[in-house]
């Protein structure tokens, strides 16, 4: 086992809140420590850098006009975070004690690492349905995400479930490659932003489904084949011939190492003090989406996570440190 260190700031996560935090602690010498994460047994799908790894175009953050792709900011963000000297361990951190000071984080491949403050931003995971049929032909058909996934489906059918941006992101990115999209959505309107909507809506290679649910996806050895899907209103079911299912319905936030640990929301998300980036456990912070389930963008992720470096600052400052 590695010998333990104690750091000033270590951070938990690497999308935008956690790579804002790690730029604002460096450039304050507070020499930050980030564990950026990677995929899991039961998260095959996370990687480092959070949520834009699985974005195309990033069309609304400030300062690229002519948009970038998410991976290409994200690594700007590591860069930015690297040239001020912010260590980055590549790996997940699996166990934390907070119950005295300085705090102990454990990591995957056995690192312990002691630290008088402690910034999280782990973000959140897709959602799936939870039909039958979802977990056997996941990887096989089922996605939740078409950045990811989608180059394996040229030319064929593929259905998108969900409302909100992330099902006109991915249902429009797909159309681009796949035959024709479904796109299947519970309700008769969507809760996705105007522009989203009208590109997606407008799109020839896109149908919807309205008032419409997957009860089960299908399949044989080759993989899906196609998901029977029912009608809300009338109750009427039909088999949908699909390769392909893309869920796009939302996530959940990665908050299961600090179950009991620290307050959350209903829905899991951190609780902080309002308008401070705080957690119950004076010196933890949390920033970005695991502890905002309403704006949940990376410009306010970044912004909070700039806010978690100057709140750690200044409570290291206040204790003496
Ligand atoms: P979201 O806005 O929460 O939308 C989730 C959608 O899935 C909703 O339409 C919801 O239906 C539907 N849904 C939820 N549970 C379902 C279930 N069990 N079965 C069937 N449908 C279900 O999530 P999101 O689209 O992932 O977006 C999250 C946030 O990221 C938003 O703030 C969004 O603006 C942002 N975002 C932005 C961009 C961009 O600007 N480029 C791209 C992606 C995401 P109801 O509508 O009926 O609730």
């Amino acid at each position: 086992m590695a010998e333990e260190k104690i750091n000033k700031v270590t951070i938990i996560g690497s999308g935008p809140a956690g790579y804002t935090a790690a730029i604002y602690a460096a450039r304050a010498n507070l020499e930050p420590v980030v564990f950026a994460g990677g995929p899991t047994l039961e998260h095959p799908q996370r990687v480092p850098g959070g949520q834009l790894m699985v974005t195309t175009d990033v069309e609304n953050y400030p300062g690229f006009p002519e948009a970038i792709t998410g991976p290409e900011l994200m690594e700007r963000f590591q860069k930015q975070a690297e040239r001020f000297g912010t260590v980055i361990h590549m790996e997940n951190v699996v166990k934390v004690d907070f119950s005295s000071r300085p705090f102990l984080l454990e990591s995957e491949s056995g690192l312990r690492v002691r630290s008088e403050t402690v910034i999280i931003s782990t973000g959140a995971t897709a959602k799936w349905l939870g039909v039958k049929g979802e977990d056997t032909y996941k990887n096989r058909g089922v996605s939740a995400c078409a950045t990811c996934d989608g180059a394996f489906f040229k030319n064929q059918e593929v259905l998108v479930v969900g409302g909100g941006d992330t099902a006109m992101e991915e249902a429009t990115y797909l159309a681009k490659i796949v035959k024709h999209v479904t796109l299947i959505h519970r309700r008769d309107s969507l809760r996705a932003s105007k522009v989203m909507q009208e590109r997606a809506l407008n799109n020839p290679k896109i149908s919807f489904l309205w008032n419409s649910a997957v009860e089960e996806v299908q399949g044989d050895a080759k993989g899906m084949s196609g998901a029977v899907v029912r009608n809300l209103k009338t109750g009427d079911s039909q088999l949908l011939k699909a390769t392909g299912l893309f869920v796009a319905i939302g996530h959940t936030p990665n908050t299961e190492l600090f179950q009991g640990i620290l307050e959350t929301h209903q829905g899991g998300y951190l609780k902080t003090v309002p308008g401070s980036t705080r957690t119950n456990i004076p010196g933890v912070f949390a920033c970005g989406d695991v502890q905002d389930s309403y704006y949940r963008q990376a410009i306010t992720a970044a912004g909070t996570g700039c806010m978690a470096a100057i709140d750690a600052e200044r409570w290291l400052i206040e204790h003496g440190e």
